[in-house]
């Protein structure tokens, strides 16, 4: 039996309530802060990414889906939705509108990872890029957002991380005394580390072995920004301070990803146990200069849907996820099934959704199945009622039943 490739899931119907329950919540949240979706392609030529996220990272180095195709072309699975956007944003020039382009997106990544919880080799992600300034009034306006919408989904219990990397001067001052702090234990560290020691040293605080993890945590860590990236920071603060978004600054916050200058953040959940990164974030000024678009700041969020699912099912679920047929049309009796079928196609054109059982004899078990679809009426049709044109409605929440002409059922089961 062929099986589904692994770290690859099916969304199952019983579950999808909740994946459209997330992204409707997304849809309306962007739409208040004024974000359009885009939509830009699952392939993308491999470069892009190689350029963008950088080739020192491990999603380029080790993750990255990347074929060649009929043409000898190097195709990339998109690991991230970012590169894309930015590509897009040129290719189109979005700029020309004017301002700050402020756009979301949800769909499919791809990363060849080891799957456990929360961490899948395709996996969804829904996000922002807000493409045009570099306020910091606009970071602090994309971390509320975050926050904002896991409080639109009821999502508790997280956490934001906050830090600023710099300018690009900045970070290489940065990395420079990072370098000093490590030096001492190059030899404990891991190998993949010691080659991060020398191609990007930031990236050691993001790695998982215990061990790199105990270095890292136990080295001193103090803010290094030149005075207009301090500046800067502090007036993102400070927006986020107006507005009561609560944060902790967190000087070891490094975002793997080379793209990254000035604001970064992180967002974590308590519910979710060992892969409790459930938002990362940050700006990145120089990514579209460095994609041969202007000189233009930006920055976006990546919230995995895959954790945001895990922690609704672990916190307080919204009832009322799942779809539910409003009407169930019953048969009592033989013969009168195309009846039954003429009235619910009715039902459905005027908009009310309507079940039925094609395959079921008894009114007994066609009840029971009412009962399991959670209808709220069943419109029952008998030899009488079909005689006298009229149906008999059944209440299921106070189990009472009435006669109702035919004629007149869908103004009833409207009203
Ligand atoms: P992690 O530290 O968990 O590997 P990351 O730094 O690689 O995360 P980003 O690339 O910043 O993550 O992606 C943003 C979010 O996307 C993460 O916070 C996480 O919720 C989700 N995510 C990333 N990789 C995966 C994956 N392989 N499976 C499921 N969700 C993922
Ligand atoms: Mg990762």
């Amino acid at each position: 039996m062929i099986k589904a490739l692994r770290g690859t899931k099916d969304i199952l119907p019983d579950e999808i309530g909740l994946w459209q329950y997330i992204e409707s919540s997304g849809r309306d949240i962007f739409n208040i802060y004024g974000y359009k979706e885009i939509k830009t392609p699952v392939i993308e030529d491999a470069s892009l990414f190689i350029r963008s996220i950088g080739d020192a990272t491990d999603i380029v180095q080790k993750e990255m889906y990347v074929f060649s195709d009929r043409g000898g072309r190097s195709i990339a699975l998109r690991p991230e939705a970012t590169a894309s956007i930015v590509r897009a944003y040129i290719e189109n020039s979005l700029f020309q509108a004017g301002g700050v382009s402020k756009l979301f997106y949800i769909g499919p990544m791809f990363r060849s990872e080891r799957p456990q919880q929360g961490r899948q080799r395709q996996f969804y992600q829904i996000g922002v890029e807000a493409i045009g300034s570099d306020n910091p009034l606009i970071d602090a306006e994309v971390v509320a957002l975050a926050a904002g919408f896991l409080e639109q989904l009821g999502i508790k219990k997280f956490h934001i991380k906050l830090n600023s990397l710099g300018c690009q001067k900045d970070k290489i001052s940065v990395m420079e005394r990072h370098k000093k702090s490590f030096k001492p234990y190059l030899e404990k560290l891991c190998e993949t580390c010691k080659g991060r020691f020398d191609k990007n040293v930031l990236r050691i605080f993001d790695c998982k072995e215990p061990s790199c993890k105990t270095i890292a945590e136990n080295i001193a860590v103090e803010s290094a920004l030149c005075g207009d990236c301090a500046d800067h920071f502090e007036k993102v603060k400070k927006g986020l301070d107006i507005i009561g978004i609560e944060y902790a600054v967190d000087y070891k916050i490094v975002r793997g990803l080379d793209y990254y200058t000035k604001t970064v953040f992180e967002i974590t959940q308590n519910d979710l146990g060992a892969k409790d990164a459930i938002c990362a974030g940050g700006r990145y000024n120089n990514l579209i200069k460095e994609l041969d678009g202007n000189d233009t700041p930006a920055i976006g969020f990546a919230f995995g849907m895959e954790r945001l699912a895990l922690a609704l099912e672990k916190g307080s679920m919204p009832h009322a996820l799942r779809p539910r047929a409003n009407v169930f049309v019953a048969v009592a009796g033989e013969g009168f099934c195309g009846e039954a079928f003429k009235l619910l196609y009715s039902l459905r054109r005027s908009g009310i959704a309507g079940e039925i059982d094609y395959d079921t004899k008894s009114l007994k078990a066609q009840m029971r199945k009412a009962e399991k679809l959670g209808a709220k009426f069943v419109v029952i049709l008998g030899e009488e009622e079909i005689k006298n044109k009229k149906v008999i409605v059944r209440d299921m929440e106070n189990h009472s039943q009435k006669e109702v002409e035919l004629e007149k059922i869908i103004i009833e089961l409207r009203r």
